[in-house]
């Protein structure tokens, strides 16, 4: 009898057991309802070996300086590459540029700073410059390297591209993502800034996806004449920024320059392999703490929306980048974003701090011979693509994406 009753109380309790763990699980028709991230399912687009195959690519210019034939020959290539991907409205923006005669008596050595560097940033540790952009062909031991380099700038007629995601809904307002496809210093360019060129053009190429929708436009920039003094950028600037929202012609629905609401630069993506020792030397690893800077400046007109941008920036890195985090200064300096710091929010991402850790030799490839392809692994190209990620799942946020039959997913700007 006793028995007999404490199974048929066991049995009970494990009944009610089994009803309370069903209770708390959804029902299957529930779970099916949650639907995927399509930003995530947009971010899976994006692939190591995609973007190290890009950025490999654009070495085959070697180092693309402004005003020479492997330059122009670069933008012809990164346009038809856009077209390939499916942006096809490539544009190009014409100006001239001729370079500034060079000073009478050579400018003294600039001092070594102290505290305070580029942009308004202030130095820790050890001090060791930043040395300048190196101008010896001689210094370039690969002889085809060198040959391939060896084509002068001359002045003149410029170019430069960019293509654009038509918004659904908001056609007459973009997001500007970009980077410079110029580079200098006798090697590959690379890093700078091979790997944020390959950046944008992995974006363009995944928002050009036919099942993928954004409410509002994005534009892919590859700017010009960076090293030069940015001149590509500031003359986009000049050029377009009053044709801003207006519809061309009236009626058709058409904004050759929709209104900007961002501007986002990429310009070197690879390297953190942290602080330089006392002795000047930087380690051969990617550190492992290594992170993306998104970088304001926080004397600009547009300082606290440009912050605000930045924040989005680091929750979407949080959310998509699978490797490396980012983090947010306040010293933006020395990059195409300059240009419309005062007229929108821009920010840039790089591998480091542009004005403290870039001007403190962080990394010792900027501008010289050793920027090529070889000299970076996978850990560093890592940081690139987390770049990617991070930027991909921002914009997509911001401009409101829809994959296939997905809901929009978005966040007011
Ligand atoms: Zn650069």
């Amino acid at each position: 009898m006793r028995c007999k009753a404490v199974t048929a109380l066991c049995r009970t309790v494990l009944c009610l057991c089994a009803t309370l763990v069903r209770a708390q699980q959804p029902a299957p028709q529930e779970a099916a309802k949650t639907p995927p991230d399509p930003i995530a399912t947009l971010a899976s687009g994006l692939s190591l070996e995609r973007y190290k195959a890009t950025i490999k690519s654009l070495t085959q210019f070697g180092d693309r300086v402004q005003g020479t034939d492997r330059n122009r020959a670069a933008v012809d290539w990164i346009e038809a590459q856009l077209k390939s991907y499916g942006c096809t409205n490539t544009e190009r923006l014409h100006y001239d540029y001729q370079p500034p005669a060079p000073p009478a008596t050579p400018a003294p050595p600039r001092p070594v700073p102290q505290v305070f560097g580029l942009g308004g940033s202030r130095f820790r540790g050890p001090r060791t410059p930043d040395p300048p952009p190196n101008t010896d062909p001689m210094k370039q031991p690969d002889v085809k390297l060198r040959e391939l380099n060896s084509g002068a700038s001359t002045p003149g007629p410029r170019e430069e591209v960019f293509c654009t995601k038509i918004g659904a809904t908001h056609p007459d307002e973009m997001y500007i993502v970009s980077a410079h496809m110029d580079g200098r210093g006798w090697g590959e360019a690379a890093n700078d800034d091979g790997s944020g060129t390959a950046l944008v053009m992995e974006l363009a190429r995944i928002f050009s996806l036919p099942e993928v929708q954004t409410e509002r436009s994005i534009r892919f920039a590859l700017w010009n004449n960076e090293e030069s003094g940015h001149q590509g950028a500031r003359t986009y600037v000049a050029q377009r920024k009053d044709l801003q929202g207006k519809e061309s012609p009236a009626g058709s629905g058409q904004y050759p320059e929709p209104k900007w609401l961002g501007m986002i630069q990429h310009d070197m993506m690879l390297f953190d392999h942290g602080m330089p020792g006392k002795d000047g030397s930087v380690s051969k690893e990617q550190r492992p703490e290594a992170d993306i800077n998104i970088e304001y400046q926080a004397s600009s007109k547009f300082a606290g929306a440009a912050l605000l941008l930045a924040g989005k920036f680091q929750l979407a890195n949080e959310k998509y980048a699978a490797d490396y985090p980012a983090n947010i200064g306040p010293h933006m300096t020395n990059t195409d974003s300059d240009a419309f710091q005062d007229l929108i929010p821009a920010i840039s991402l790089r591998e480091a701090e542009r004005g403290a850790q870039m001007g403190n030799n962080w990394d010792p490839h900027h501008h010289q011979p050793t920027d090529l392809y070889a000299n970076f692994t996978d850990d560093d190209f890592r940081l690139g693509l987390n770049a990617a990620q991070t930027t991909l799942g921002a914009v997509a946020e911001l401009a409101g994406v829809k994959v296939g039959s997905s809901p929009v997913s978005r966040s007011e700007p």
